[in-house]
């Protein structure tokens, strides 16, 4: 029986990959919860969502969660083609992005105006990254707001911290400033607080290193969306108490309320299995090709690596040359996954006839399933905050490669404090790769998944029943739950 007196939500996620996944997977848990969700795709998103899912099936399975799409700011012919040299920085761009808000803006109007089947929205839960965007339409209507920051905590801390600082004026104002910190500062160590040695300047997030130094756009727009984050109702993170714990409550003494909820992933699968027979995963925007798994089935238990650069770092052809020699001199069997718009023009043909023998190279796979097959021993990762996650719930050790935005503190925590793999710190020498994919495959192996079990139990626990993670979810629902208008 449908209960039109239940809250509704809004949910808007930031239109990237890695971004719509946890917060759909969140918002499919709140309406198994019996609250309303209206999810908010761009067009081209939703388009993309309903080419591969059957969309009756899915509505009968959630009842409670509705769609709804607005422009992504683009021109109709862009190619949004996901890299983030093409997309991303439109994106967050301030024409896309104030038309993106206006559509939302009239979305949430119409939803208040003339919706006879559910209550208005009584709550909005965006990307951290879309705080700007929400935050005049919470405080006009009076309903509260919740970022869901995709980032761990820790970079969440470490973006707050460094926003503040910028905000003063006593960080980074110019380039030769960042200059000077990318040549004489690279290696020492970060101030901030709650952190003790663990982050060098290069490991902070890339708007504040040589990456991007002349990107201020870019710099700005994260400055913008974190300072107005700090003034929401709470805070959503997918990660776990037992694994940031002390900066889990350094944010709490920021926000009025923060919600670990994380892995999302394993804490959805904790519930579906319970409670029901839904099996509905991603909300994935590519079409799921299980070839992956079939090949997997062929290989030796723990023999193979796992290589992903993840659905924004688009690898220079040199770059993949050096890891794809890497990776065939270290005799280990490798499963590369690189989607075709992140792949370099002018491929050479020795690359196809070698990975033959030695691996396998494909568009898209289930990354989850991937992770948890037998055959995988280990993860070569861009250390964005998903796969990092998704790897650590298997147990599995991780060779990082990060590039950009959260990907360098990630992995800096996966080595330097968790001890569950190595980094790479920026090299794809072919020599290095295969001397690193030796590490992690055979040389160390042991202590690395010794280390990596300990904690994949932790983040199991945290999702059971009572965890902390499934608990914080439940005190989610009953915030929600308290704010019907
Ligand atoms: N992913 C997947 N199949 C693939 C490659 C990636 O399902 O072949 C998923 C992966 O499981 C993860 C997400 O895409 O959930 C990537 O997010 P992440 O934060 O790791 O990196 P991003 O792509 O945002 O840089």
């Amino acid at each position: 029986m449908e209960n039109s007196d239940a809250p509704h939500i809004l949910v808007l996620p930031l239109p990237a990959e890695g971004h719509i996944k946890p917060m759909f997977n969140l918002s499919k848990l709140l309406s198994h919860r019996g609250h309303k969700v209206t999810f908010v795709n761009t067009h081209h998103n939703h388009n993309c969502f309903l080419q591969f899912t059957d969309i009756a099936s899915f509505q009968t399975q959630f009842p409670n969660l509705h769609f709804a799409s607005i422009t992504d700011g683009l021109p109709q012919n862009h190619p949004r083609n996901g890299a983030l040299m093409n997309y991303y920085p439109m994106l967050i761009s301030r024409g896309p992005r104030s038309l993106l808000a206006k559509e939302f803006r009239e979305l949430f109007l119409r939803l208040v105006e003339k919706n006879e089947q559910w209550q208005p929205p009584s709550c909005i839960i965006a990307d951290g990254l879309m705080s700007t965007i929400v935050m005049g339409i919470a405080q006009e209507f009076g309903v509260p707001w919740i970022p869901f920051r995709t980032y761990s905590a820790t970079c969440t801390w470490v973006t707050i911290h460094m926003s503040k600082l910028f905000q003063e004026g006593t960080l980074l104002q110019n380039n030769q400033e960042i200059e000077y910190i990318s040549e004489n500062m690279k290696n020492s160590s970060t101030n901030i607080p709650g952190l003790g040695n663990l982050l060098r300047n290069c490991d902070l997030p890339s708007y504040s290193t040589i990456l991007m130094a002349n990107e201020s756009i870019n710099r700005d727009f994260y400055i913008q969306e974190t300072l107005a984050m700090i003034q929401a109702s709470g805070l959503i993170l997918n990660t776990f108490e037992e694994l940031e714990f002390s900066i889990i409550t350094k944010l709490a003494a920021i926000f009025p309320k923060v919600y670990s909820i994380g892995p999302l992933h394993t804490l959805y699968n904790t519930i579906f299995t319970t409670n029901s027979s839904s099996t509905h995963k991603d909300g994935s925007l590519r079409r799921e090709d299980k070839s992956s798994i079939t090949w997997l089935d062929h290989q030796k238990e723990k023999s193979v690596l796992y290589v992903s650069f993840g659905t924004v770092v688009k690898l220079s052809l040199e770059q993949l040359l050096e890891f794809w020699h890497g990776l065939v001199n270290s005799l280990k069997p490798f499963l590369w996954v690189i989607q075709n718009d992140l792949i370099p023009k002018n491929l050479p043909i020795e690359l196809e006839i070698g990975t033959k023998e030695r691996g396998f190279m494909i568009d898209w796979v289930p990354q989850e399933e991937v992770l948890a097959h037998p055959a995988v021993g280990g993860f070569l990762t861009h250390s964005g905050w998903n796969s990092t996650l998704e790897c650590i719930i298997e147990g599995k050790p991780m060779l990082c490669w990060p590039s950009i935005a959260d990907q360098p503190v990630n992995s800096r925590c996966v080595s330097e404090q968790w001890k569950i793999g190595l980094n790479m710190n920026g090299t794809c020498d072919r020599f290095i790769v295969q001397k690193m994919v030796k590490d992690i495959m055979e040389n160390q192996m042991k202590e690395f998944m010794k280390s990596a079990k300990e904690i994949a139990k932790k983040a199991h626990d945290s999702t059971k029943e009572n965890g902390p993670s499934y608990h914080n979810f439940e005190n989610l629902v009953k915030y929600i739950g308290l704010r019907k208008v």
